[in-house]
């Protein structure tokens, strides 16, 4: 009796480890799920739909702005998922949580959520519903591609990473580079932005763009405290993540700094 309960024990378990670790190499290893394939340049795209001819617009355009960052690495090649409505994403959600539109591991990007390659445009359901920018994001995520690639898994990872402001703030930097060179933008004027829309809301949630979508607050704080850091004290972000001055203590500078050019006009 007591070996049965074994047998079927140890059978369970053995049936438990085979799953979990064909689920995990899934998550790794999404090829096989995906009917389609397109390769562009350092890009392989795969999707269920028929890709979008427009595809390659919005894959060059981004890789333009990734360029402009001194992570970028020629020689990588990156794997974009348009997962949404496939099993693919239902195992992700499962395993990994439902969440963000899209996400970065290894070297591969994908994006959860409804995305119109056509009209550049995503579409996040998480906070709420919204229009993003789709070459935006795909830059974003490739940032942090470049920030495991460069920096290691170790040190880039779920669980263990810089400061949420480091993290994301230089994606966004780079991802939103193209509103950085239009003729009437300011960085003092952004700043303003900034502290007039976190003086508004009532929790960690605050405007990013026109697109209605929304973003945790150090999405953007950490964007101007990289912007500042970069093109005013020129720091590199390499130096960004090896300073150790608080997050308050250059927010405040920043703010000082912003205040004294606003005296002089
Ligand atoms: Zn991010």
């Amino acid at each position: 009796m007591k070996k049965t309960i074994k047998r079927i024990f140890a059978g369970t378990l053995l049936t438990g480890l085979v799953t979990i670790s064909g689920l995990v190499t899934i998550i790794f290893f999404p090829e096989p799920l995906f009917a389609n394939k397109l390769e562009h340049g350092q890009f392989n795209v795969y999707s269920n739909e028929k890709i979008d001819g427009n595809t390659k617009i919005v894959l060059d355009n981004a890789l333009k702005l990734v360029e402009s960052s001194e992570l970028y690495d020629r020689t990588l090649k990156f794997d974009i998922y348009f997962s949404y409505n496939t099993l693919f994403n239902k195992i992700d959600d499962a395993l990994i949580g439902h969440g963000p539109s899209a996400r970065a591991t290894n070297n591969y990007v994908t994006f959860k959520v409804a995305v119109d390659v056509k009209r550049n445009l995503f579409f996040p359901t998480f906070y709420q519903e919204c229009e993003g920018n789709l070459t935006y994001l795909l830059a974003h995520e490739i940032v942090h591609v470049l920030q495991e690639s460069k920096y290691g898994k170790i040190k880039f990872n779920p669980f263990k990473h810089p400061e949420y402001w480091k993290l994301e703030g230089y994606p966004e930097y780079v991802a939103r580079r193209p509103v950085r060179l239009t003729k009437d933008y300011d960085l003092v004027k952004e700043i303003d932005r900034y502290i007039e829309l976190e003086s508004k809301s009532t929790d960690i949630w605050i405007s990013i763009d026109e697109g209605g979508c929304k973003a945790p607050k150090y999405y953007y704080k950490g964007r101007l405290m990289t912007e500042y850091l970069m093109d005013i004290k020129h720091f590199t972000y390499d130096k960004i993540l090896a300073d150790t001055i608080s997050e308050d203590r250059i927010y405040a500078e920043m703010i000082n700094w912003k205040d004294s050019i606003e005296d002089k006009n």
